[in-house]
């Protein structure tokens, strides 16, 4: 096993067998990054006011009976991770729930069918801005349950998907929704899980929006058909936008007017209302010629700089506050490779990888 430094690009692991012995493939592979978020964790948690490592775990607790019979398969992963890792269980699924912490911080999002790409694939396409740090706890990974058809998976620490693509075509890409009506129930992250294990659009769709939530991304799910699903979520309901034109575009705010009641505060969305009118300005214009150097002058973009579709660093904002995109991937989904770009989009170029 090597481990790659930060400049090398992300680590590339892979994992198969049950569910177990997946996470704790993934855990002995991943354990500096798994000790690093733990650590982050903590300090972060720490420093609410109000909140502590145990009352996390505590408050976590509760959601794990809904969790597993939500997917079971997945606490399986975490248990088998916590092996691997040495980082306590309830300490991983307390960091897998929607902490009062690290508040999405951003995402842009592109999809578009056969009828607007030059090679007729379906693509789907997502920047991910987060804290600057977090780059180092990415990972490329290849997961192949036994009872699964296995995904391609943007990963922190090797364990938790932020995007992904399946071998049966499905991708989960979206967008991180900041709604008012969260409560304990099911992590966030879960669904974007278990929409890679799905086969079919129907199944992926149920997927991406338990009933028991406790929080939601706005997940969008797409199949190699040229289906495309922004599931905009909140804790207790959601739209289903689709893609009715054959493309979209998303970013961090509710597009759906019955979705705006749930916006928590929406003076602190400008960033998401500049990156999507820019994003879907920009994708019009490439629309019947879509290919990888499309995504790639797209999300390069630096109107509305540093908050930009390709965003950097604002060095007006404590570093706590700041938000970078640490990478940018697209999901070919009828030839099923992933183009991954390291860091900003303006600096990188994409790589081609293979289920
Ligand atoms: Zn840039």
């Amino acid at each position: 096993m090597s481990k790659k430094g930060a400049t090398d690009g992300f680590r590339e692991v892979s994992a198969s067998g049950s569910h177990f012995q997946i996470g704790e493939t993934l855990g002995k592979q991943c354990r500096d990054q798994a000790i690093r978020m733990e650590k982050q964790f903590k300090e972060a948690i720490s420093a609410v006011p109000g909140w502590s490592v145990d009352k996390m775990i505590s408050y976590s607790r509760k959601s794990l009976p809904l969790s597993k019979r939500f997917y079971p398969e997945y606490i399986e992963e975490l248990e088998g991770y916590a092996r691997g890792s040495g980082v306590k269980f309830e300490v991983l699924y307390a960091m897998s729930c929607d902490a009062p912490i690290g508040r999405g911080k951003g995402c842009t999002d592109l999809v578009a069918n056969g009828e607007w790409t030059k090679d007729d694939c379906v693509y789907a396409a997502h920047n991910e801005d987060v804290s600057p740090g977090s780059i180092n706890e990415i990972t490329i990974a290849r997961i192949k349950p036994k009872d699964e058809p296995g995904y391609l998976g943007m990963n922190y620490g090797g364990i938790w998907p932020t995007a992904g693509m399946n071998a049966a075509g499905i991708s989960l890409t979206g967008n991180a929704l900041v709604p008012n009506d969260t409560r304990q129930g099911i992590p966030k992250i879960i669904p974007c899980r278990k929409v890679l294990r799905e086969t079919g659009i129907y199944q992926a769709l149920m997927a991406s929006m338990p009933e028991g939530r406790g929080h939601s991304f706005n997940n969008i799910v797409t199949d190699a058909n040229g289906e495309i699903f922004s599931m905009e979520g909140s804790a207790t309901t959601f739209d289903a936008l689709y893609g009715e034109e054959g493309w979209l575009v998303h970013t961090n705010h509710y597009l759906s007017p019955r979705m705006w009641k749930f916006e928590e505060n929406m003076h602190t969305r400008f960033s998401s209302i500049v990156r999507y009118n820019r994003a879907k300005k920009l994708f019009k214009k490439e629309l019947g010629n879509v290919d990888i150097a499309s995504f790639h002058r797209i999300f390069s973009d630096h109107v509305g700089y540093p908050e930009s579709i390709c965003r950097h660093p604002d060095a007006a904002l404590a570093k706590d506050e700041q938000t970078r995109s640490i990478f940018s991937v697209v999901f070919n989904l009828t030839e099923k490779v992933a183009w991954v770009c390291y860091g900003n989009p303006c600096e990188g170029a994409y790589k081609k990888y293979e289920f």
